[in-house]
């Protein structure tokens, strides 16, 4: 099993740096160790007070990671590779962040990440 850790806040900065995941959405270079592994999933939580996104940053060449929440963009639709889960079958795999991100890469590997962006 990968342990993962998380990027350094200069990481985290220079992940923001560049064109945009919903307008480039494929693997980019990492920002920790230099590889083209970095990938990205994004989600809508439907229980959210306010329109939120939820973002996971990964690379597979170092095991960093990110997650954020933020405002979800006004008129951002994606797909969702996840949303024919259940509530409860998506409860269990993101019980475990290990598992999780191991799911999104096994996705991405697969071809149903990276998603799709319409602004
Ligand atoms: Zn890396």
């Amino acid at each position: 099993m990968t342990a993962w850790s998380s990027f350094s806040g200069d990481e985290v900065a220079a992940l923001t740096q560049g064109s945009s995941f919903f307008t480039e959405p494929g693997e980019r270079v990492c920002p920790g160790c230099g590889e083209r592994r970095l990938r990205a999933y994004f989600t809508a939580p439907e229980n959210a007070r306010r329109p939120t996104l939820v973002s996971y940053v990964w690379c597979g060449g170092c095991d960093k990671f990110v997650g954020t929440r933020a405002r979800h963009p006004e008129g951002l639709i994606f797909s969702d590779p996840l949303a024919t889960l259940t509530t409860a079958e998506r409860r269990e795999l993101e019980r475990s962040l290990t598992g999780f991100l191991a799911h999104l890469d096994k996705l991405w590997d697969s071809g149903a990440l990276p998603q799709t962006f319409t602004a």
